[in-house]
């Protein structure tokens, strides 16, 4: 199914089963805002406590943080993101739509790409080329689009180092990219726009002062640098991690919860000795990628990606991207941020954010290793990964189509579905016992209205692992069927054993180790 078919069914999906609703919906809505419904909320819980039991409870040298987020105004000035926080942006002056200058050269690029692998895809398939041939490389690299792209890719670079406006609109204008929403070619001057949100701290005219919505999470670990170091009895490296709310003014909010104006961050801050910031910069690059990998994203849907060019503060960074349906696109961000952070704060704040080093018998500020994976993000690469059309066998023999979201078990909001078979016979009392043994450790839902395959159904739209029926036999020899979601298999088990049998199914172990 291609992007236009798939996506949006997804994003109906959450709306209808109770995963995600668009924020202030009976007010129609606020843009790129969304809220997260009854199982969206529990989905996101089940990714945040993967992250951070990977983070913090199985790294004896990572500790948490819950920091404000309206922080000093000066912390935004030190971190540069009040003189650097921008966005470059477009308008087009007939349709009056506002654009990222940067997305589009970059959507443009895109374009070109999947056009250079249709027609050497073309090619390919009239001359019998395998992709790992010679001839289908050379193609590839070769044909007028890949040379295209090749070149507006060059010169985009070259512009994006050099901070030059004038020189993005020249590409855009050049290579005729028009307006998505209109068709026209009608550009404005390319503008930065700080993406910051002000508020004002403080009731009086006269004695309140204007604050920010915090942008990152990061900068909350920076200013605790010291705080932390002295209360923990931490050694360097260490780590400090922190999830939380990041607003950001987005000049173009699309793609559903892919970017936001209000989004939620899982960022850890890695402390190290000046000179091992590469080793460690590889060590978390590994550790990243193979978190995502034990959560179920398919190896094939995750890339690294190296930045075009570095910020302000980085000597390397790259990203783990997924390919959402609307193609690879950055999850995480992983970036070597050198002593920037601290030392800015230092200067700033005039208090000395260092740490001595009793082997080498010296004083330095540290480095840092920063990984930084955006929440909803992550929500939305499983969802997308998880949600599947498939053949599914009836009651009566025949085949219907079933909606099927396969995440992984532990990700998944609901883990038991307890379905007496009919409402009579005490069937529902039994189903309530075993709802009531299991809900200290899982939370399971209970449901006994409708024919038992649409029960079947709804957990799996769902995404619900294992359902747990209580039928005729079960009166009599106290045994239950439990059925797993992905295979429909079900196996018959003793009541007494259904705990220890869910808990093996359900353990972290399994997936972290
Ligand atoms: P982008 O280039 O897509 O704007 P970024 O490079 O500015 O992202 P970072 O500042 O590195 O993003 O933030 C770390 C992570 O936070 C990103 O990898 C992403 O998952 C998440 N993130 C950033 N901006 C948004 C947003 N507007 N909505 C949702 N998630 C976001």
């Amino acid at each position: 199914m291609n992007y236009d078919e798939i996506f949006p069914k997804i994003v109906s999906h959450c709306k209808e089963y109770g995963f995600i609703f668009p924020s202030s919906e009976i007010y129609d809505g606020l843009g790129a805002t969304y809220d997260y419904a009854q199982l969206g909320v529990e989905l996101k819980n089940n990714i945040k406590t993967a992250w951070w039991k990977t983070m913090v409870q199985m790294n004896e040298n990572v500790v948490g943080l819950d920091s404000a987020i309206l922080m000093h105004p000066t912390v935004w000035k030190a971190s540069g993101h009040v003189d650097a926080f921008n966005d470059p942006m477009i308008d087009n002056k007939d349709s009056k739509k506002r654009y990222r200058a940067d997305v589009l050269i970059e959507e443009y690029l895109d374009k070109l790409n999947a056009k250079s692998l249709k027609e050497t895809e073309k090619r390919a398939k009239k001359e019998g080329w395998e992709a790992d041939n010679e001839n289908y490389q050379g193609f590839l690299k070769n044909n007028r689009d890949a040379k295209k792209a090749q070149a507006v890719y060059e010169k985009f670079v070259k512009v994006l180092e050099d901070n030059d406006l004038e020189g993005m609109r020249d590409i855009i204008v050049e290579n005729e990219i028009a307006c998505p929403e209109s068709g026209s070619r009608n550009w404005s001057d390319v503008r930065q726009f700080n993406l910051m949100f002000k508020t004002q701290l403080g009731a009086t005219a006269d004695g309140s002062f204007d604050v920010y919505l915090r942008p990152e999470t990061a900068q909350g670990i920076f200013v605790n640098f010291s705080n932390v170091l002295k209360t923990s009895r931490q050694k360097i490296p260490f780590g400090i991690a922190q999830i939380g709310k990041a607003f950001r003014n987005e000049i173009i909010a699309r793609q559903f919860i892919f970017r936001m104006r209000e989004f939620e961050q899982m960022e850890m801050q890695y402390f190290i000795k000046p000179g091992t910031q590469k080793e460690w910069f590889a060590h978390w690059k590994a550790a990243r990628m193979r978190f995502h990998l034990a959560l179920g994203l398919p190896q094939e849907k995750l890339q690294y990606h190296e930045h075009e060019k570095l910020a302000h503060y980085a000597d390397a960074a790259e990203d783990i991207q997924f390919r959402f349906p609307f193609g690879f696109k950055e999850m995480e961000g992983i970036h070597s941020r050198t002593d920037f952070d601290l030392n800015k704060h230092q200067e700033f704040s005039g208090k000395k954010l260092q740490y001595f080093d009793v082997e080498e018998n010296k004083n330095y500020v540290p480095y840092v290793i920063e990984t930084s994976v955006g929440l909803d993000r992550t929500f939305l690469a499983h969802l997308c990964n998880a949600y599947q059309e498939e053949m599914a066998p009836t009651a009566d023999g025949g085949q219907e189509e079933r909606v099927v979201l396969k995440l992984h078990p532990l990700l998944a909001p609901y883990k038991v579905a307890i379905l007496p078979l009919v409402k009579k016979e005490g069937m529902p009392e039994i189903g309530r016992q075993i709802f009531d043994e299991l809900k200290y450790d899982y939370l399971c839902t209970y449901d006994e209205k409708d024919a038992i395959g649409r029960r079947y159904r709804r957990q799996d739209c769902i995404g619900t692992p294992f359902c747990v029926t209580i039928d005729t036999q079960t009166l009599e020899d106290n045994t239950v069927t439990i059925r797993d979601r992905d295979t429909m298999k079900q196996e018959r088990v003793a009541i007494s054993d259904l705990r220890a049998i869910v808990a093996a199914k359900l353990d972290w172990r399994n997936m972290l180790s």
